[in-house]
């Protein structure tokens, strides 16, 4: 059942939430609830699981923690001290550490203030020592599920009295190959009374994970994926080659308009390589991918947030949960892997309510991937052309590409048959472009 996002002036106090909590969601500035946070908070507060489907950027971090965390405060209202064990009652899985760094910063706002509730994050590339004296007495934690396992593996933290599992970004988890891993924490606090699995589509193999974490599970749709991104501006620039596309790059950074941007590339190599000419040619930029220390990582993110590195050139992976609202531009260099990722890249902008541009580079090779992300979002990426810069092929013509040496790839190449994680991929249905519009 689809549940539109039409609900208004929700305010926080008709939601029932424990006074601390409500002072903090005022201190962080939030008058109204997000749809997503006026149905989910009600649902999870009656108990239950819940399959919510609803996007990065529309609140969905705050409809699980404001409810959870308002169980929390009733379970100890005095706010007695919490005894020093390491055995949590909330558990919040992301697929990324820098996800669950988010989760937890987001948590510990929240929380600000409450003696009885501590907060603590699990994540791999930080050291152990700090991570398991952290989880003592923490009554709601975060974590990637490889390092949690890790940490259960050798005792030092317990789970059968967790009450409560959070499954943040369940196609993401997916995605990077946690089904297993998900599947041993399952079995590992399977005395839990409620389970609310979060995702950006219900696409069949999410289904049948929620089969296997859930039970009667209440199903909240919000975020249509036509509907969302209302904020933010699309635009698609068509380049004939690699230099006419550092040529468009170049152009769109010195956007006066431009406050902070992320740029987004295929490959980790990639990353690197557009970051060194953008920094070889005057831009504060920075790479961020996946196979970087983490400790890099973490620089890199603080230098983003503090607003020092105005460009960050990152990988899919890496730039998930990334929350930072001066991103006022998304530009996809590489194209995404697959029609959804596009959804998660452009959610980096238009953060808090703010507007954002999205601008997507492509090459007259790349058009079924541009038509498979237009069938996904269900909105036509409308082309737009800059003086002096415009591409010399025309993609609406469908002729097969007249460059060089590029003559044989006249048929779509994304056939899907040779892939190896589950899920939408491009492709699936090629040979269809007539159906969206084209604006020169
Ligand atoms: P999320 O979808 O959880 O990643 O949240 C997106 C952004 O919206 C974060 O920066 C939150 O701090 C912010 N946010 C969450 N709830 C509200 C609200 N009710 N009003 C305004 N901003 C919010």
């Amino acid at each position: 059942m689809s549940h539109s996002a039409e609900i208004t002036n929700h305010s926080f106090a008709s939601l029932n939430l424990a006074a601390p909590l409500l002072k903090n969601i005022e201190a962080l500035g939030y008058t109204q609830a997000t749809p997503v946070q006026a149905q989910v908070i009600p649902a999870a507060l009656e108990g239950g699981d819940l399959l919510v489907s609803s996007q990065t950027g529309s609140g969905k971090t705050a409809a699980f923690l404001l409810p959870l965390l308002h169980q929390l405060v009733l379970a100890n209202p005095h706010g007695s001290p919490v005894p020093g064990r390491a055995q949590p009652k909330i558990l919040v899985l992301c697929p990324t550490r820098e996800l669950a760094q988010q989760v937890a910063t987001d948590a510990i706002n929240l929380a600000r203030g409450i003696k009885s509730l501590r907060i603590a994050t699990i994540m791999g590339g930080m050291p152990y020592g700090k991570q398991i004296q952290a989880i003592k007495g923490a009554s709601l934690v975060v974590a990637t599920p490889g390092r949690l396992l890790d940490l259960f593996n050798s005792r030092a933290i317990r789970l059968d009295q967790v009450e409560c599992l959070v499954v943040d970004e369940a196609d993401r988890m997916l995605d990077l190959g946690f089904a297993e891993d998900l599947e041993a924490i399952d079995e590992r606090c399977k005395g839990r009374s409620q389970t609310l699995m979060f995702s950006a589509t219900f696409a069949p193999r999410i289904m049948s994970l929620a089969s296997n974490l859930t039970k009667d599970a209440k199903r909240i749709e919000l975020a249509h994926a036509g509907e969302a991104h209302a904020n933010i501006a699309q635009k698609l620039h068509w380049a004939d080659n690699m230099a006419h596309k550092h040529r468009l790059l170049e152009h769109l950074l010195s956007d006066p308009e431009l406050d902070q941007a992320v740029v987004f590339a295929s490959t980790q190599v990639e990353s690197e390589k557009i970051a060194d000419t953008l920094r070889a040619n005057g831009y504060q930029a920075s790479a961020l991918h996946g196979a970087m220390p983490q400790a890099v990582r973490n620089r890199r993110l603080d230098s983003l947030r503090k607003g020092q590195t105005r460009i960050l050139v990152a990988t899919d992976v890496a730039a998930r949960g990334i929350d930072v609202p001066r991103i006022s531009h998304v530009i996809n260099f590489g194209l995404p892997m697959k029609p959804e990722d596009y959804t998660h890249r452009i959610g980096r902008t238009g953060r808090a309510g703010r507007n954002g541009i999205a601008i997507t580079l492509a090459e007259h090779r790349d058009r079924v991937k541009i038509r498979a992300i237009e069938r996904f979002t269900q909105q036509p990426m409308a082309a737009a052309e800059i003086a002096g810069l415009e591409p010399q092929q025309k993609p609406s013509s469908h002729k097969p590409n007249h460059r060089p040496g590029a003559a044989k790839r006249s048929k779509p190449k994304f056939g899907g048959q040779a892939r190896k994680s589950s899920g939408p991929r491009f492709g699936s249905r090629t040979g269809s472009f007539q159906n969206s519009t084209r604006q020169h």
